[in-house]
Order: structure tokens, then C-alpha cells, then sequence
């Protein structure tokens, strides 16, 4: 069978890159196709019923700003809210929401199958069609034909996935879903270098079968902290998670084992995220620690399935059952679903241009955990540049490039096209940290509609509604900080706010500045701002110092060859990557700093 069909952009992948790509890319008009290997498991959280954390809430709410999906159905479907590192700076504070799987699934579902110039179905794609370099459309595993004039690739752990629980496996995308098993052959024809990575993931417990009333009880915060800028409140109930320990006991138990667990025992040979270690890796690597922390986390109001967080493995399911028994509150517990780890097929994000389309095949983009990164965040954030950019490629408009001063995003991409996801001499899973910023005061959660929603509203892709509400926000931040400055009790409000031991509750309560007019959060945006006024503006000199470098542009197909004074090793990566800038040339592993001064001198010349 044969037809032929034509679109824009064909989206390959429902997952968490997919759904932000295909509804960006609808939304800037262009006709678009999602073609999904199983409709059902639309937005699907493989892993852990979580959105965001440290690091991962920024992107979340960069997303938002953005006009981006992820943080309104995160909202909307959320059943515990907390904003983690509270009680610490704001540059590290992290908004973390346990999500009811299902109705994420459901709502981000329905946004897909109401959105206009979308549409959707399911299939397993099988080829890329390129000819001369660029892309031509896409074949299923059946035979129908798609053009487009750009395809993004969002398949996620699903090329030849294997999935290991102790020494059997079998292939799947993740559990429950067949993996794609054609398509990175064909990205190996095409000239990419795929490789491989793994990951893992908890069992799954039977809820009827916990001691709930012997752990102890973690609620959220009150009032819940919201991902999206233009959240109200949580749609959902809000229920509590519980906290329990492993124990000396479930260590022996691990140890005893260690050879029949996949990762052990020898059956994957792939890299792992190191941030999200198995129980194994926990046990050998952290030997003198005598218990670990395991948070149970609910999947849902309407399931009874419950995630250990902290206990991913793939050991045998009878030996997850004996150390799961070993642990408080679980003595009777019953697996649901098994604990596993996959190994899948990845493509060098240095493969990519910043707007993450490949060098190689023009109109051709990936976006998500086929670049090496993991998790839901670092997906949806991929997948929305890649559908702007593809896009505005389309339009014949500049892309959308953000800087390591703009935005998470900005560095994330950054990282990924220019250093790959390799660390320290040995490829692994890429996750956001906020430890990567260089200026992680101006990277803030609070602060990233700032940063970022005139650019959404530019793209079109920011509601009026939104847009207006960002708008009052400055409005707010503006006039509170100028009735600050005017307003005295002694001294300026403003510089009694900037003593440590004084925070915006007390300038209300104790000193008479009338917070009523104002919104919480333009308040709190008011005290950061001036707060840090010292060190933002050290961090803002430094920022633009950086930005000079960046602003060097290194044109498009440069020479790098001939270069006299260059080594064999720095003209072979410089080729590689492509850097758009002498700023990102210096970020790019073992590319010296003598070598960018030749470069500079070569370009200015
Ligand atoms: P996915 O969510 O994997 O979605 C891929 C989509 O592509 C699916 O809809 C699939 O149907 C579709 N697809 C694939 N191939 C084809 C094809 N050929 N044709 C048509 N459709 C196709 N993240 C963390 O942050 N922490 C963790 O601890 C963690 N553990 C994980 C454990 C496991 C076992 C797994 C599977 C994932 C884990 N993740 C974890 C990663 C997280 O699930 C992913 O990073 C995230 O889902 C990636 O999003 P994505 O959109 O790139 O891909």
C-alpha cells in the first residue's frame, strides 16, 4: 500500500519533545502531522509521576513563558505541589509537582486532538526520506508515504529498545510499547553516529498492599507553588506521598544478588544516568551508608499503583520482591509492574545546530532523549525550539536561538550541540542541573516570563489573556519598587528590605507599605530584585562579557583546515560542531584558549 500526503511539519513521537513540537508548530500556522507509534500513550511519563525539580521546574516554567504546554497541563493535573529548596536562595529554588499520570495523559491528549492545523495518527515510522540532504517526508512500517518539508524526530528511548529485568529482555520502546526498530538503521545510513545509552525505572506497587499508617506522612506546600504563569489553582485533589528507608537488611539482600541484576551481572554494556542511580549503583557506590530514602509516590487518583522513588533496578522480579519486603511499610507489598532497565539508541546531539536541526540533513530535526539527554523537561523544552525553529525556517524568518544568559533552554541546547553528553571522558544520560548556569541568579523560576514572554509573544504564541496578565506583573514590580524607594520609616523601605534579616512580610506588617494592590508574586519578584540588587549586577557585568564572545560570529561553513597554528585535534572537533560563534568554540572540549585567540585574530582578519 502506498499513499501520499503532504504537511508542513511531520512531528514523529508523542512523547513530552513531541507534544510541545507539534502544538508549536500548529499553533505558527504551519500544517502538522504527529504520528505516534501507540495514540493511546500520547504524553506518557515512562518514569517517575513527577514534573519538575531543581533545575527542572526552571525549564518547566522557561517552557511556560515560552507559550509552551507542559506547565498548564502539569497545573491542571498535579495532585501534590512543593517548591523545593524553599528556604534557600531563589537561584535554586525548584517547583516539583506529583502528577495523576492518567489525566496528564488525558489533558494533553485533548489539547493535541482541539488544536487546529494538527492532526494525528498512529503509526510506526520506518523511514526518513532525504533527497540530495534534505528531507523528503517519512515512510511507515506499512507502507503509507508523508511529505513534509521538516520532520522532527522525537522517539525517546523507543530505537531498539531492550529492556532488561535481571537476565531475561525482550524489545520494547518501554514497557508496554513495541520499540522502533528500522529507524536507527536508517539514521546510520543517513551518515549519523548512534549510539547507545540506558536508563532504568522503579516497580510499581500494589497501594492496597502498603502500611501506610506505619511511615511518615509528606504533604504539600499550602497554597500549592504552580508551574504556569497563568495558573490559578490545581484542578485536582491534593494527597499526601509517604517517606520510608531501606535498611541493612534490603543491602544485603542487593548485594547477594548483584551478579544476577542487568546492570551487574553484565547484560548491559551502555552508561546510565549517574544522577538517577539503580539501588544497585546506590549500594555499591555509597557502601558505608546504612539506609537510603525512598519516597512513595501516588500514580494517580484513580489507580492504586504506587512509585518507590529511589528503588529503580533490574534485578529479578523475585529478588525486587525480597528487597522490597525488607523495607518498613512494605512487609506485604505486591508488584504491579516490574522494575526494568532499557538500552536504546541515541544520536550525538553535536550532530545538531543550535536550532536543533541536523548538519547533515537539511529540514531534518531531533528533539528529546533521542539527542542523550533524559527526562520529561529536557524533552518538552527540545521539543518546543524544534518546532519554533522549524517553523521559521520555514517563514524564510531568523531562528530562535537562546543564549546561556537568556534561559535553561539556552544552555541546555548549548550544551548538548556543542559538548555531546559526554562527561569526563564517558557518555551518559544529559539532566538538568542549576549547577551547570554560569548566571544562575538571573536563571531564575520567578523571573522566567521576564526573561521570556515578550519572545512567545512575538512567535504568536502567547494568549492575549497571558500576555496581559504578564503585562500587569511588570506594571506591579515597577511601581512597588519606586514606592519603595519613596517611602521612608526612618529610612528608605528599600534599604531596610536589603538587611538580611527583614523579608517583604515584614516591610508590610511591621514598617506600613501597603502590599494589598499587588499580586504575591510581583511582591516577591520586587524583594528578590532588591535583595540581590549588589550581586545581579555583578552577575549582569560578567553576562555581558560573555555575551561579547558570543557575539563574534564564525560564518557558516568556515575553513577551519589551513589554519596555521591550529593542532590536527582542534581543527577535526571545530569541524565537527560548527560553532556559530567564538564564544561557543570556546566551550567545546579541548579547544584551548591559544586556540581561540588564533581563531580570533583569523576571523577578525
Ligand atoms: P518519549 O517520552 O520516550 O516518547 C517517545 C515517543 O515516540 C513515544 O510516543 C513513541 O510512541 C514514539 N515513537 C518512537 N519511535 C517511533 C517511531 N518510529 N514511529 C512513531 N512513533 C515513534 N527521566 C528522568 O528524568 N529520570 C528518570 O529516572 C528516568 N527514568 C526512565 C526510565 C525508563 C525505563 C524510561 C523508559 C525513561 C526514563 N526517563 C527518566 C526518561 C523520560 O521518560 C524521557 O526522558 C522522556 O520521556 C523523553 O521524552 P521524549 O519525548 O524524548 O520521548
Amino acid at each position: 500500500m502506498s499513499s501520499h500526503k503532504y504537511y508542513d511539519i511531520i512531528v514523529i513521537g508523542g512523547g513530552h519533545a513531541g507534544c510541545e513540537a507539534a502544538l508549536a508548530a500548529s499553533r505558527m500556522g504551519c500544517q502538522t502531522l504527529l504520528l505516534t507509534s501507540n495514540i493511546e500513550n500520547i504524553a506518557q511519563m515512562s518514569c517517575n509521576p513527577a514534573i519538575g525539580g531543581i533545575g527542572k521546574g526552571h525549564l518547566v516554567r522557561e517552557i511556560d513563558a515560552l507559550g509552551g504546554e507542559m506547565g498548564k497541563v502539569a497545573d491542571a493535573t498535579g495532585i501534590q505541589f512543593r517548591r523545593l529548596n524553599a528556604s534557600k536562595g531563589p537561584a535554586v529554588r525548584g517547583t516539583r509537582c506529583q502528577s495523576d499520570m492518567l489525566e496528564y495523559k488525558i489533558k494533553m491528549r485533548g489539547i493535541l486532538e482541539n488544536q487546529s492545523y494538527l492532526d494525528i495518527k498512529q503509526a510506526m515510522v520506518d523511514r526518513i526520506l532525504v533527497i540530495d540532504e534534505k528531507i523528503e517526508g517519512i515512510e511507515t512500517n506499512i507502507g503509507e508515504v508523508f511529505h513534509a518539508k521538516a520532520v522532527i524526530l522525537c522517539s525517546g528511548t523507543f530505537l531498539k529498545g531492550l529492556v532488561h529485568i535481571g537476565f531475561k529482555n525482550y524489545s520494547a520502546g518501554r514497557a508496554g510499547d513495541f520499540a522502533s526498530m528500522r529507524l536507527s538503521e536508517e539514521l546510520k545510513n543517513l551518515g549519523f553516529p548512534v549510539r547507545r545509552l540506558k536508563t532504568g525505572t522503579c516497580p510499581r506497587l500494589d497501594g492496597r498492599t502498603i502500611h501506610f499508617s506505619k511511615l511518615e506522612r509528606q504533604d504539600g506546600d499550602d497554597p500549592p507553588p504552580l508551574f504556569s504563569f497563568s495558573g490559578i489553582k490545581p484542578e485536582l485533589n491534593q494527597i499526601p506521598c509517604y517517606l520510608t528507608y531501606t535498611n541493612e537488611t534490603t543491602h544485603g539482600i542487593i548485594k547477594k544478588n548483584l551478579s544476577k541484576s542487568a546492570i551487574y551481572g553484565g547484560a548491559i554494556q551502555a552508561t546510565g544516568p549517574r544522577y538517577c542511580p539503580s539501588i544497585e549503583d546506590k549500594i555499591v557506590k555509597f557502601s558505608g551508608k546504612s539506609r537510603h530514602q525512598i519516597f512513595l509516590e501516588p500514580e494517580g487518583l484513580k489507580t492504586l499503583e504506587w512509585y518507590p522513588n529511589g528503588l529503580s533496578t533490574s534485578l529479578p522480579l523475585e529478588v525486587q520482591h525480597e528487597m522490597l519486603r525488607s523495607i518498613e511499610g512494605l512487609e506485604k507489598v505486591e508488584i504491579r509492574k516490574p522494575g526494568y532497565a532499557i538500552e536504546y539508541d541515541y544520536v550525538s546531539p553535536t550532530e545538531l545546530s543550535p536550532t536543533l536541526e541536523t548538519k547533515r540533513i537539511e529540514g531534518l530535526y531531533h528533539a528529546g532523549q533521542i539527542n542523550g539527554t533524559t527526562g520529561y523537561e529536557e524533552a518538552a523544552a527540545q521539543g518546543f525550539i524544534a518546532g519554533v525553529n522549524a517553523v521559521l525556517k520555514l517563514q524564510g524568518k531568523g531562528p530562535l536561538i537562546l543564549s546561556r544568559t537568556d534561559a535553561y533552554i539556552g544552555l541546555l541546547i548549548d550544551d548538548l550541540v556543542t559538548k555531546g553528553v559526554i562527561v569526563e571522558d564517558r557518555e551518559e544520560p544529559y539532566r538538568m542541573f542549576t549547577s551547570r548556569a554560569e548566571y544562575r541568579l538571573h536563571l531564575r523560576e520567578d523571573n522566567a516570563d521576564l526573561r521570556l514572554r515578550e519572545t512567545g509573544r512575538s512567535l504568536g504564541l502567547v494568549s492575549n489573556r497571558d500576555y496581559e496578565r504578564f503585562q500587569k506583573k511588570v506594571r506591579e514590580i515597577a511601581d512597588i519598587l519606586v514606592l519603595l524607594e519613596r517611602r521612608y520609616s526612618g529610612e528608605r523601605l528599600l534599604d531596610i528590605l536589603k538587611r538580611p534579616e527583614i523579608n517583604i512580610s515584614n516591610i508590610i506588617d511591621l514598617y506600613g507599605f501597603n502590599g494589598g494592590p499587588f499580586s504575591k508574586e510581583s511582591l516577591e519578584e520586587a524583594e528578590i530584585q532588591v535583595k540581590y540588587d549588589g550581586y545581579l549586577s555583578r552577575e549582569k557585568l560578567e553576562m555581558n562579557r560573555f555575551e561579547k564572545l558570543e557575539t563574534v560570529r564564525i560564518p557558516d561553513n568556515f575553513a577551519f583546515e589551513g589554519i596555521p597554528g591550529l593542532s590536527r585535534e582542534v581543527v577535526e572537533k571545530l569541524s565537527r560542531v560548527k560553532p556559530r560563534s567564538l564564544g561557543q568554540a570556546r566551550r567545546i572540549y579541548g579547544v584551548t584558549p591559544a586556540a581561540i585567540q588564533i581563531l580570533s585574530i583569523f576571523i577578525n582578519k
